[in-house]
């Protein structure tokens, strides 16, 4: 789970590359063929609820801290969208890498043909 999450391997081998550019994926696995996209679009939604989720929470954390340590400015506000942005961008592959995981875990990916 942890090669797919951070390394951004493949969930079946372990060896191939899950993206093939900065966001995109692999239709399949360039080792073994695992069909990477799955069914019925199964990579829409869930890491973009999750994606907004960890930005939330950073820009959460942020206004709370800088709100905590400064008191109130507009720049505050600011600072924190900034890090909820940047924190969606760090993490945008690695929750999509871990969503691919979870699809193979649950059966969702395949070997097969699509049907
Ligand atoms: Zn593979």
């Amino acid at each position: 789970m942890l090669r797919t999450t951070f390394r951004h391997r493949c969930p079946a081998c372990g060896e191939g590359p899950l993206f093939r550019g900065r966001y995109a994926l692999h239709q399949r696995c360039p080792e073994c063929g695992l069909d990477l996209e799955g069914q019925h679009g199964a990579h829409y939604g869930g890491p973009i609820i999750l994606g907004y989720t960890v930005s939330g929470l950073t820009g959460l954390g942020a206004f709370g801290l800088l709100f905590w340590r400064f008191g109130y400015a507009p720049w505050v506000t600011w600072a924190s969208v900034v890090a909820a942005v940047i924190a969606l961008l760090l993490t945008f592959r690695h929750i999509k890498a871990h969503w691919t995981w979870w699809l193979y875990t649950v059966g969702e990916l395949g070997h097969g043909p699509r049907a």
